[in-house]
């Protein structure tokens, strides 16, 4: 696997890269490397507007990108994808185009305390525009999110409930279908913050049963500045667009303009052609592999890597819940987490220390700051150890 991904082949401070840190971003296979070095070499062009055969070329492989992530996705069909820059910019699409306009005095919207800031802010920004009020769920002490809890917070007047599909820092994996269940016994609209979930759990939006889902494709071993906002096809039809311009548009005179229908009314501009493109061969490279192997060599690392830091004194992982994707944050006695990544980077281990974009959640768990290691495709035993021993020369040196 790892021969798949050129960025590994280099030496960081003389030493083999350890990359560990996949939650940030993950590095990117060879099929996508060519793919957007396709789109500058040969098919560059714009989208959607020329007649010449590069330009279609480029149309093309664009649309054929948005079906790839369709399938992804589990989507009935690919209108219901938008591509945007991120998870953060589909949020603030669904927060803009389907909450603001929707939303009133007195009505509620649910998040979890485990939220990314992305799936926070605009929330709370809806709530002071519009009268709404916020709800947060609590977590319990191993980083779950009880379902039992959930529904006390549920009321008549929650229109959204947002929560994260896994989380960036406790690596969490939230039953979505059973929220998604509870969220529309009391009338209300589930969006999922998938950013973190999608490079490691199948995807099925019509399963998971959500209304929105919203991903980054630079997690899933794509390009930076691309994203998908998913949706059930009957909100998008009736949303509002969130940007205005070129090509979203129908008609247009001065006295006004009609939209072109979803996805296409929400991608106004020149959208990041190579980056979609680029999307959609990581959603391909990650679909050719084996889906059930995929996961449980992911699993067998979290599971090696938890009983190795385990053994490591004065580190201390926090959260423990049942499912979770592989990643860990964990604190090392007398240490500071910054100091520690410095630390881990001489070593050539790459890791993220800080407040990893959850400050409310890092305040409720009583850290300013955690380290954090997480896994992609690959990572292997060998990385692990690497981290092992660099942690107990770490305690020595800090010591
Ligand atoms: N949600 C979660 C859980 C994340 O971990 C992140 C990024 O770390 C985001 C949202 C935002 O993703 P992006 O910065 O790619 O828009």
């Amino acid at each position: 696997m790892a021969r798949d991904f050129p960025a590994l082949e280099q030496r960081v401070n003389e030493r083999r890269l350890v990359y560990l840190d996949t939650a940030a971003t993950a590095l990117k296979p060879r099929a996508v490397i060519e793919a957007v070095t396709q789109v500058y070499a040969r098919d560059c062009a714009n989208v959607h507007r020329g007649l010449h055969q590069l330009s279609q070329r480029a149309s093309a492989a664009y649309e054929a990108a948005r079906a790839a992530l369709a399938g992804f996705l589990g989507a009935r069909s690919q209108e219901e994808v938008v591509f945007v820059r991120g998870a953060t910019e589909a949020l603030n699409l669904v927060a803009a185009s389907w909450a603001m306009p929707r939303l009133g005095q007195g009505d509620r919207i649910l998040v979890t305390a485990l939220e990314h800031h992305a799936n926070l802010v605009p929330w709370q920004i809806v709530a002071r525009r519009t009268g709404a009020i916020l709800d947060v769920a609590p977590i319990e002490p191993s980083g779950e999110v009880s379902l039992d809890v959930l529904a006390s917070r549920l009321t008549d007047r929650t229109r959204l409930v947002a929560v994260s599909h896994a989380s960036n820092v406790l690596g969490t994996v939230l039953p979505i279908r059973e929220i998604a269940r509870m969220a529309h016994a009391r009338g209300a609209l589930l969006v999922v913050d998938g950013a973190q979930a999608a490079a490691h759990v199948r995807i099925d939006v019509k399963d998971l049963d959500c209304d929105f889902y919203a991903l980054s494709g630079h997690k899933v071993y794509g390009p930076s500045g691309i994203g998908v906002l998913w949706a059930r096809a009957e909100l998008l039809a009736e949303m509002e667009p969130y940007q205005v311009g070129g090509d979203m548009v129908a008609d247009v005179a001065f006295e006004g303009a009609s939209y072109r229908a979803p996805p296409h009314r929400f991608e106004a501009g020149t959208p990041n052609i190579e980056g979609a493109i680029g999307l959609g061969a990581a959603v391909r490279y990650l679909r050719g592999l084996d889906a059930a192997a995929r996961e449980a060599h992911e699993r067998d690392l979290l599971e090696y890597a938890v009983s190795t830091l385990e053994e490591i004194p004065g580190v201390q992982i926090v959260g423990s819940p049942a499912t979770r994707i592989p990643l860990l944050s964990f604190t090392v006695e007398d240490i500071h987490p910054h100091d520690l990544a410095t630390f881990l980077d001489g070593e050539g281990i790459a890791v993220r220390a800080g407040h990893h974009c959850a400050q409310p959640l890092l305040e409720q768990l009583g850290h300013s700051a955690l380290t954090r290691v997480s896994f992609g495709i690959y990572n292997t035993h060998a990385d692990v150890d690497a981290l092992a021993e660099a942690l107990r020369g770490a305690r020595d040196f800090f010591s």
